[in-house]
């Protein structure tokens, strides 16, 4: 799926987590922020597709095959392997923290205990990373097969998980929209909450928890197989067959609204 929506993916799982936590306007921007951050990072694999990749990072570090190669391979850290797993997103996240615990301490001696009840004071900062993390291997989930066949969701096992070919890898404006409805509805309880009382934690789970099932539904209805093994040469049509569904669900005005929102930006939207 593309970048942005799971940027924004990301950011609508923080807005339900900061309804459990009691941190103050700043902490809970640092949730939702750290929840997007871990929603984007499962594609920075996709660095070896940069143009300067081999002759920079592939000469330095001495690697046998160019990185469209890594690329499309299934190498552990081909795309979709190990960074399109859960233990990816748990080692990625408990590393940072005790990174960041050491840099405050500023590098001075510290007792594993002091360590662990840091990490039960903080434990949410490292749970929305993780959660915003999970979210994008999920939602690779319903992309085609290609060459991996799904994602390496339990690595270190060689089991991939989907390659459904349910939606194309971009251009799917309906999920977009879901999402975006998800993270506005949320807003608008948080803000409420200010002035009435209200259960925000019961109301934000429920507004994602529809969210997640409209977009399965979306999903799921499509109508038509984007699955293909290895690459494909109907590349192009199955793009404007995806682009054609979008249309019909939208509706025309709508859609081209999408599009011209999609030609503006400078990422596979
Ligand atoms: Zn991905």
């Amino acid at each position: 799926m593309d970048i942005l929506t799971h940027a924004l993916s990301g950011i609508a799982t923080g807005t339900v987590i900061v309804s459990f936590s009691d941190k103050k306007h700043k902490g809970k921007l640092g949730l939702i922020g750290l929840a997007g951050f871990g929603a984007v990072l499962p594609d920075l694999d996709a660095i070896s597709l940069w143009s300067k990749f081999d002759s920079i990072l592939g000469s330095f570090l001495g690697l046998k095959n160019s990185g469209q190669e890594i690329y499309f391979s299934k190498f552990w850290y081909s795309h979709h392997g190990f960074l399109h797993s859960l233990m990816a997103g748990v080692i990625i996240a408990l590393l940072s923290f005790f990174l960041i615990f050491v840099l405050k301490r500023r590098l001075k001696m510290f007792s594993f205990l002091d360590l662990l009840q840091n990490l039960k004071n903080q434990k949410i900062y490292v749970f929305s990373f993780i959660a915003g993390f999970i979210i994008h291997l999920i939602e690779d989930m319903p992309t085609p097969s290609c060459v991996w066949g799904g994602v390496n969701f339990l690595w270190p096992s060689k089991i991939y998980v989907g390659g459904a070919g349910d939606i194309w890898w971009w251009n799917n404006y309906d999920i977009f929209l879901i999402v975006i409805s998800v993270i506005g509805l949320n807003g608008i309880v948080h803000v409420t909450s200010k002035f009435i009382r209200i259960n925000t934690r019961k109301i934000t789970a429920v507004v994602f928890f529809l969210g997640v099932v409209l977009s399965l539904y979306q999903i799921k209805t499509r109508d038509f197989d984007f699955n293909y093994t290895g690459h494909t040469p109907k590349y192009q049509q199955f793009e404007i067959k995806s682009k054609k569904i979008q249309e019909k669900i939208l509706g025309e005005k709508l859609y081209n609204l999408m599009l011209e929102f999609d030609n503006k930006i400078p990422v596979n939207f």
